[in-house]
């Protein structure tokens, strides 16, 4: 189920209301149910990326098979990290994932850049995978037209070329919210969406403790982790959340494709 054939099942009910509604004289009210029905959907299908509704993203650590080489027979998961550069976080982030010899996704907004050209230069050094994660990530994101969010994932792209020397492959919505405008800027930028399919909730979280076992009673072999780097809980658990993980057998990957920009 995606948007088009939702919106094309929508027309072809609403078609046959109305001829029902005009020879059989049934209430016009019954135009509500589909109605209702269909913009439940549209909004679900916004906000569930697992759902690929506008847009298909990568959700999930099995699909990497389809980019790149992956060993199956491990329990892969991947760590993303959204929200960055964090001036203080992600410094100490990149300190926990050196020592333990781990990569993870790292989803940038273009407004964090400056000034903190330093960390996104050691995180590229340091083997991570370097995402857009759109210029301002304002709350009206998702309310603009596919010009102005191609520019700022083209802003985004931009800073992040001048500083590392090669521009990233992969965007993630902000708030995971997508929507035609957005499907077709990702599309016109030769980008790849990626999702989730681990919520950390980490944002909300009101404790290590409540995070940490969120963490750990989720992950399973393929979880592809949503974590935030502006999240003081979330530098606190890293630690035990990687020592539970590897003592359980997982294997930490990151994408690799070759998708050209
Ligand atoms: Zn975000």
């Amino acid at each position: 189920m995606n948007f088009k054939i939702v919106r094309f099942v929508f027309i072809v009910i609403s078609a046959l209301l109305a001829i029902f509604v005009f020879k059989k004289n049934i209430p016009i009210a019954y135009f509500f149910i589909p109605l209702v029905l269909y913009n439940l959907l549209l909004v679900l299908g916004a906000i569930f990326i697992q759902w690929n509704f506008y847009i298909k993203s990568i959700n999930s650590v099995a699909t990497f098979k389809h980019f790149m080489d992956l060993d199956e027979s491990k329990k892969n998961i991947c760590l993303t990290f959204d929200d960055g550069i964090h001036t203080n976080n992600t410094p100490l982030t990149l300190d926990i994932l050196k020592r333990y010899q781990i990569n993870a996704h790292f989803f940038i907004i273009g407004k964090n850049i400056q000034g903190n050209e330093n960390i996104l230069k050691r995180m590229h050094d340091e083997g991570h995978s370097i995402g857009n994660h759109s210029f301002g990530h304002t709350w009206k994101f998702d309310l603009q037209s596919t010009k102005s969010m191609q520019l700022e994932i083209e802003a985004t792209n931009q800073l992040i070329k001048a500083t590392i020397g090669e521009a990233p492959v992969l965007f993630r919505p902000p708030y995971g919210v997508t929507n035609p405008n957005l499907a077709r800027a990702i599309k016109n930028t030769n980008m790849l969406s990626m999702g989730w399919n681990l919520r950390s909730f980490d944002t909300v979280a009101k404790s290590a403790d409540q995070l940490l076992k969120k963490l750990i009673d989720n992950t399973k072999p393929n979880s592809l982790i949503l974590l935030h780097e502006r999240c003081d809980l979330t530098v606190e658990v890293l630690t035990e959340y990687i020592e539970y993980c590897l003592l359980e057998g997982y294997t930490f990957v990151t994408l690799k494709t070759n998708h050209e920009v």
